[in-house]
């Protein structure tokens, strides 16, 4: 399964691919971003709202 994610850090889309991730908990996964090589969690979540997330700003 494949699935398209924003980088927490650099906001540029990325892949997420199950054999690429480290998997930290049920709802918790981590990778390395192919953009700004930061290792971001990303948390998973079957809804596509992103209502409970962090505030995105500068
Ligand atoms: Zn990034």
């Amino acid at each position: 399964m494949t699935k398209v994610r924003s980088c927490p850090r650099c906001f540029q889309l990325m892949w997420v691919k199950d054999d690429e991730v480290e998997v930290l908990d049920e709802t918790t996964i981590r990778m390395t971003c192919p953009h700004c090589h930061e290792l971001v969690r990303l948390k998973l979540v079957s809804q596509g709202s992103n209502a409970t997330g962090p505030k995105m700003g500068h």
